[in-house]
């Protein structure tokens, strides 16, 4: 399991996988709406695709197309068990209130 804090309640989470939650998870303590931040999907998936791409290419000698999906493939496998828990984690308002169409609107 990894171990994150909650961005509201500050208490020690065991935040799910990617895979095991669609738009957010609920943190057990304060009930606040929770998910990975988006941000941080991303540049680690870059980040990691082109520190290795060029790694494979160089010493396997594998041309850029193969080594790409073997590292894409490679980065599918080890986040739920190696780069998940550096994700930070950021805090959803689902208040509808808060919706920008809904707030009244002054004529
Ligand atoms: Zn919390």
């Amino acid at each position: 399991m990894n171990t994150q804090h909650c961005p509201q309640c500050r208490h020690p989470i065991s935040a799910p996988s990617l895979r095991q939650y669609d738009d957010y998870f609920i943190c057990p303590h304060c009930h606040g709406a929770l998910s990975h931040n988006e941000t941080d999907i991303m540049m680690y998936a870059l980040g990691f695709i082109t520190l290795f791409t060029p790694v494979l290419m160089m010493a396997a000698g594998m041309n850029i197309f193969i080594a790409m999906v073997v590292v894409m493939l490679s980065y599918h496998l080890l986040r739920p068990v190696l780069i998940e828990r550096f994700f930070r984690l950021r805090l959803l308002d689902l208040s509808p209130l808060s919706q920008p169409e809904n707030q009244p609107t002054s004529d």
